[in-house]
């Protein structure tokens, strides 16, 4: 029987991690989440010599606290899984800040191996390291490699089996003084934890003590459950952070880290790190960032890229997303004509083919979003977008991450909320990435526009680049205004401390970036498009049934019979036939109208007049919106639909001109339901996005009843308000 080893990769982001893990696995792996969150669990295997590796991405950290799920779930994963041994892959270009992730791991006890990783980048800016000499002071080994190349992968994975046997298992834990106070605290601290076996299962006494000190949330909440000792503990860390207040100024958590990155330069000056003097060498990286940063034209220069990403997201995106709904027109048309008329044929076409191919036609979208994404994150840009607009993001309780998520879902008019959803999946707070998930639907995305140009274009004729410019303008505005009342009730909390480094700037593999695109975008593919066959089969069956009362249905049936007959003995060409046809036309609308007020869509739309009459919405507009909850380009079919007692032209041209003779449309009216389109629950498809990137359905609903109340205040109040002041 060959020997498998557990083996653990951790490392800070961009450390080079998942490059090394490709190079240790190869093909051989496997991406999922961690269950109920949108981590990503990387597992592959791997063998040398005869021993096989069983291997963990972990996600990338900067720290062990519980600051971000990706913390948790690295703390968790080698408490919980206990690997035979972690490798710490480290930028040996930044050895200094990526030892204090690696630290926090030995502080644990686990085996560690280090893999001084990004050798050849260290060795341009001049630095050596002696790595013989630091596997001595650590007591284990320390590898040189470039994961990029490979170089060096080898020896680690032969010299990591080696290790892993030696060491059987054990937990050792490296011991760090935090000085006088705390030193003290954390040895009665644990002292009293090894007495009682309090949660021994898990965590090492001395670690667990240590996390009373910080205030670590998550660890706390697990001592509370786990017995009377919690209590105590916390006490004593209360005492000494009042201590540590009155004497120093200063919180424990602070302190640790004082002192741990005091360890660490001690170490390091013990003859391990070694800098060239020659400082003739100007380092790329902060020659590029002294125009990229800089503070005018580092934003300039963002607004640009911004700009580039969403104009060739849409415009590259436009064309194969054409072959995929042609493709799906395809299948409707041939489905419906070879099968007969009847509710399964109106199943197949309406409900599972546009609700299937309205998902899959946004999978290119997604595909170029990610791929940009993967280019800017790879290439380190991405860590300055979110540097320079932290500040301003951070009054509003959101961070500098959120800016991609609302420009792709729209902060340009004309994008789209599931990718913009889903590029919320680079924000590392919960908090922070919930607030994001729930406010960037607001923006106008390109499905809205139709709705927006057609009552523009009704009740503002010549004012329509402003009327659009102010409708986008009122999507910012409203999202920056609800994160910072969401930030600060449902999910209050603080805000995150900018953990993000900057990286050096990088040129990206094709291959990492093919990685990393492919992945994201089959997950999309995987869940949404499940769910959504799901909920679309159940909008059309709202929309269709109970179907025309037999009486009714009789009715319309001689109406069209008639018409038929007439038609069949009409002149082809001739003006009668003409006649004839338009005639058939308004038959169909006027059923399609009576059908769509008797389904359950149409009862809703028509109990929900008495309250949405306050916004000055009639039923027709109510089952517009209703039908917009599964896609916002429905609002205007339905709504043509709904108005179809027209003259036979298209829909929307009589819909357009319908509503500007109605005397019950004002431009007032037009303008509140513009605002509640552009606020009110997000379309099924985000819904689905949200629920992935938040984990749980339960905030999906939340943005389904919380924007639509919102919008509906909004309208109200507008609607309301322009007419006290006689406006309409
Ligand atoms: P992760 O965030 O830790 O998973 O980092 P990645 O594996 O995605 O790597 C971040 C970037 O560093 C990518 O552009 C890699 O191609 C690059 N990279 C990884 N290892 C090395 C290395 O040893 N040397 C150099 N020069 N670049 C590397
Ligand atoms: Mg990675």
């Amino acid at each position: 029987m060959t020997e498998t080893i557990r083996l653990a990769l951790a490392g800070n982001p961009n450390a080079g991690k998942t490059t090394m893990f490709n190079a240790i696995t190869g093909a051989r792996q496997h991406v999922g989440n961690y269950p109920g969150i949108t981590v990503e669990k990387k597992e592959g295997q791997a063998s040398v010599n005869g021993t096989r590796f069983q291997v963990i991405d972990l996600p990338g950290t900067y720290s062990l606290t519980a600051y971000t799920q990706e913390e948790i779930v690295a703390r968790n994963v080698l408490v919980d899984e206990r690997p035979d041994v972690v490798v710490s892959v480290l930028n040996a270009s930044a050895i200094e800040r990526n030892l204090y992730l690696a630290v926090q791991i030995l502080e644990m006890g686990i085996p560690v191996v280090l893999a001084l990783n990004m050798m050849d980048e260290a060795r341009r800016h001049g630095m050596t390291i002696d790595s013989a000499r630091l596997s001595e002071l650590l007591g284990l080994p320390v590898l040189e490699t470039v994961a990029r190349t490979g170089e060096g992968v080898e020896t680690l994975l032969r010299r990591t089996a080696e290790f892993s046997r030696q060491r059987g298992g054990r937990w050792e834990q490296l011991v760090i003084s935090y000085g006088p106070d705390l030193d003290h605290a954390l040895g009665e601290m644990t002292a009293l934890i090894e007495a009682e076996g309090f949660l021994a299962e898990r965590y090492p006494a001395r670690w667990l003590a240590l996390k009373y000190l910080e205030g670590d949330e998550e660890i706390v909440a697990n001592g509370r459950a786990a017995g009377e000792l919690s209590a105590r503990l916390e006490a004593m860390a209360a005492d000494v952070a009042d201590h540590c207040q009155k004497t120093l100024k200063t919180y424990p958590e602070a302190i640790i880290a004082d002192y741990r990155y005091g360890f660490i330069t001690s170490l390091l000056k013990q003859g391990v790190l070694t800098r060239s003097t020659d400082h003739q060498r100007i380092d790329f990286s902060d020659q590029l960032d002294r125009v990229l940063t800089h503070r005018f034209l580092g934003p300039l220069g963002m607004f640009g890229v911004l700009l580039a990403v969403y104009k060739l997201t849409f415009s590259l995106g436009e064309i194969p997303m054409g072959w995929m709904e042609a493709l799906f027109a395809w299948m409707a048309d041939t489905v419906s004509a070879t099968l007969p008329d009847g509710l399964l044929k109106s199943l197949l076409v309406s409900g599972v083919i546009d609700g299937v191919g309205g998902v899959l036609s946004f999978v290119p979208l997604i595909l170029l979003i990610f791929l940009f994404i993967s280019f800017l994150e790879d290439s380190g840009y991405m860590a300055r977008i979110a540097y320079m607009l932290d500040r301003v993001f951070r009054i509003f309780g959101l961070h500098g991450c959120s800016v991609m998520p609302f420009i792709v879902s729209g902060g340009i008019a004309g994008g789209c909320a599931v990718p913009g959803v889903m590029a919320a999946r680079t924000l590392r707070s919960r908090r922070e990435k919930l607030a994001t998930l729930l406010t960037a639907p607001f923006m106008t995305c390109g499905a809205k526009l139709p709705v927006f140009i057609l009552l523009i274009g009704v009740f503002f004729p010549r004012h329509q680049a402003p009327a659009l410019f102010l409708i986008t303008l009122a999507g910012w505005a409203s999202a920056l205004v609800v994160a910072r009342i969401l930030r600060s009730t449902v999910i209050k909390g603080p805000s995150t401390p900018f953990v993000m480094e900057l990286p050096p700037y990088r040129f990206p593999t094709v291959r990492g970036m093919m990685i990393h695109t492919w992945e994201r975008t089959w997950q999309y593919i995987k869940k949404a498009g499940t769910v959504i066959l799901a909920i679309s089969v159940l909008l059309w069956t709202m929309m269709t049934f109970p179907g025309l009362p037999d009486d009714e249905a009789a009715r319309f049936d001689a109406a069209s019979a008639e018409v038929a007959a007439q038609l069949a003995e009409a002149t082809p060409g001739s003006s009668a036939e003409m006649v004839l046809a338009g005639q058939r036309d308004r038959i169909e609308g006027q059923r399609a109208e009576a059908a769509l007020r008797t389904s359950f869509a149409g009862r809703i739309g028509t109990a929900l007049e008495g309250v949405s009459s306050l916004a000055g919405f009639d039923w027709r507009t109510n089952i517009a919106l209703v039908g917009g909850v599964a896609a916002k380009e429905v609002i205007v079919s339905t709504l043509g639909t709904a108005y179809s007692l027209g003259s036979g032209d298209s829909a929307s041209a009589s819909l357009a001109e319908r509503l500007a003779m109605s005397p019950e449309w004002s431009p007032l009216r037009a303008t509140a339901l513009m605002l509640f389109i552009l606020l009110y629950a997000p379309c099924f498809v985000t819904l689905v996005a949200i629920r992935g990137e938040a984990g749980s359905w339960k905030w999906a609903l939340f943005s389904l009843a919380f924007n639509t109340a919102f919008a509906f205040a909004v309208s109200v109040a507008v609607y309301q308000g322009g007419r006290l002041v006689g406006l309409g």
